[in-house]
């Protein structure tokens, strides 16, 4: 099979206007970013309110390894085969990263025959929103900065800014650095840079409902402390008018397509551990005005990436997904059973029988939310009859239909199956239950995920972090949690896989995001500006003769 970069390349695109007229938007509607790409217009989205909304269906997978679960290409593979059944479906992803994209090798725009092109545009400048979150973040960094220099009118005490700067790129240099050395530059003092897609105003974007409430949450960020200890904000800074210009353009939402040439919006970004990890509020609630389905996908496995899209973005945005399709693979499963990543393409239903105790604390979990559920077995050229069955008899023992989907191999025909299943299960939105209520205790938040979505026994806070949460709770005690663990594990080491059990998760440190609105709990060592490998994927990405790029995948 040829690889991913080859068959976008050799995929017959139609005009963007014609995956728009698809949708029922018109010709005036759109925003063209040359031939294949597109904004939708601020104003269409305006008109759209209180017009119905198709079903939302989010894809979610067992705890990630190495060897790949394939949540966008199944995504993508289902988007496609509900089309192939007549159905109007829209896919909503994420946008990538340019970090990971030189670092190591993984796409964000599918793989095989389930993929969104022009995925070279869309793994690299796009139609440049991270370019203007980067610079809308920067800008009130420079203006925090200003004010110190210029006297300082708000007493903002210079050890105790947490605001940092951020760029689109693994940079481990630029994680601590000291500003203002010199005459004449600034206030000298210690920061760091973050990357972009780590950036509370990628999260703000992301779950902004329009201009002005992407305005009111940029006023909310709070980025430092004064000298007696009051929060001071972007506002208090006056720098929320400004940011809101540059990100004008950035929230309407990006229009592409897949390899069959159906519609796909990828807008936004944000990471999945200090943030809630999925695409835009705007680009969803857009698709589900103008669809009869929208497939979504969440970051990570669904401990975080679920739980986060439920109880965040869902929570936030008056969303509720009408199926869930847990993405499962023999390959992770016996990952998560024992076997060695060198030992994948051997048989060995054991391991896959072992490993389905991760897939099965998934459904239980999910199972919690009140929403039907299909595991989507990803479907590799290496997995034998012997192991599917063996996920099948899992899935089936918890009550719960588990399909075999080949859409990485033949497109949307792959997953037709999937896809009837999902119609099956989805024919009204349900009643979302959430895990906690907005007027839970904060640190009674943290213990119900830990405790009901991980199987821990309890959640462990340092003095400084219940003291912490003691002094927020008056004034944020109504926003939801954001937790920030590894995405290997239901706990809090990335070695026990499967489902393990008898373990607390520590709580080290707590950060607040007031203008995307929750609280982060981080819990373990988090990387905010990552760095790139030894042998990075930089060192293979160039221009061929005819000027396309090779490398990328
Ligand atoms: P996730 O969204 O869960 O991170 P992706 O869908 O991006 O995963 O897939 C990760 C990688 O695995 C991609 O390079 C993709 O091409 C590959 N992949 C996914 N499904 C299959 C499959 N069934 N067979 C072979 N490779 C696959
Ligand atoms: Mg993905």
């Amino acid at each position: 099979m040829n690889t991913d970069i080859e068959i976008a390349r050799a995929a017959p695109k139609r005009p963007i206007a014609e995956i728009a007229a698809k949708l029922g938007i018109g010709a005036q509607d759109i925003l063209p970013y040359g031939h294949d790409k597109a904004k939708i217009s601020r104003d269409f989205i305006a008109g759209l309110s209180g017009r119905p909304q198709g079903r939302l269906i989010l894809v979610t997978a067992i705890n990630p390894t190495p060897a790949g679960e394939g949540k966008t290409t199944t995504t993508v593979g289902l988007g496609d085969a509900l089309n192939r059944l007549g159905a109007c479906a829209t896919i909503c992803i994420r946008e990538a990263s340019l970090g990971p994209n030189f670092g190591m090798k993984g796409g964000a725009a599918g793989g095989g025959r389930a993929q969104v092109i022009p995925m070279e545009d869309m793994n690299l400048h796009f139609t440049g929103d991270f370019h203007a979150i980067t610079s809308a973040h920067n800008l009130l960094a420079a203006m925090l900065d200003n004010h110190l220099h210029w006297g300082n009118a708000l007493d903002i005490d210079p050890r105790r800014i947490s605001w940092r700067r951020v760029l689109d790129m693994n940079d481990r240099v630029l994680r601590d650095v000291v500003l203002g050395l010199g005459p004449g530059n600034g206030v000298p003092r210690e920061s760091g840079f973050d990357i972009t897609v780590a950036s509370e105003v990628m999260a703000i974007l992301c779950l902004a409902r329009d201009l002005a409430d992407l305005q009111e949450r940029l006023g909310r960020i709070v980025v430092a402390q004064t000298r007696d200890g009051r929060p001071v904000t972007a506002r208090d800074l006056q720098a929320d008018g400004a940011m809101t210009v540059l990100l004008r353009d950035a929230l309407q939402p990006n229009l592409v397509q897949t390899l069959e040439n159906n519609p796909a919006l990828v807008h936004g970004g944000p990471f999945a551990n200090i943030a809630h990890g999925c695409n835009s509020v705007i680009a969803t609630t857009t698709a589900l005005h103008l669809s009869d389905y929208v497939v979504t996908e969440a970051g990570f496995g669904a401990d975080l990436g679920a739980e986060k899209f439920l109880n965040i973005k869902c929570r936030k945005a008056g969303l509720a997904p009408a199926a869930v399709v847990l993405v499962a693979t023999v390959r992770a499963l016996k990952m998560n059973g024992g076997v060695a990543r060198s030992d994948l393409a051997v048989e060995n239903v054991g391991a896959v029988q072992a490993g389905a105790a991760n897939l099965s604390r998934h459904i239980r979990n999910l199972r919690k939310h009140g929403l039907p559920l299909v595991v989507a077995i990803n479907h590799f050229a290496t997995d034998t009859r012997a192991e599917i069955a063996a996920i099948e008899a899992a899935a089936r023992a918890l009550g719960v239909q588990a399909i075999t989907c080949r859409h990485w191999e033949m497109g949307g025909a792959g997953a037709e199956d999937l896809a009837r299943e999902v119609m099956r299960l989805a024919p009204e939105p349900h009643e979302l239950r959430l895990t906690y209520p907005d007027d839970m205790p904060l640190r009674d938040k943290i213990e119900t995920i830990c405790t009901r979505i991980y199987g821990a026994e309890g959640a462990e806070f340092p003095p400084a972090v219940l003291a912490r949460l003691d002094a927020w709770q008056a004034e944020y005690g109504q926003l939801p949690v954001c937790m920030a663990k590894t995405q290997y594990s239901f706990s809090a080491n990335p070695d026990w896989l499967g489902a393990p059990e008898g373990f607390t998760i520590p709580v080290r440190e707590l950060r607040l995001a007031a203008g995307a609105g929750f609280v982060v709990a981080i819990c373990g060592d988090i990387m905010t500006m990552p760095g790139l490998p030894r042998d990075p994927a930089a060192n293979r990405i160039r221009l061929d003769e005819a000027g396309h790029v090779e490398g990328l995948f």
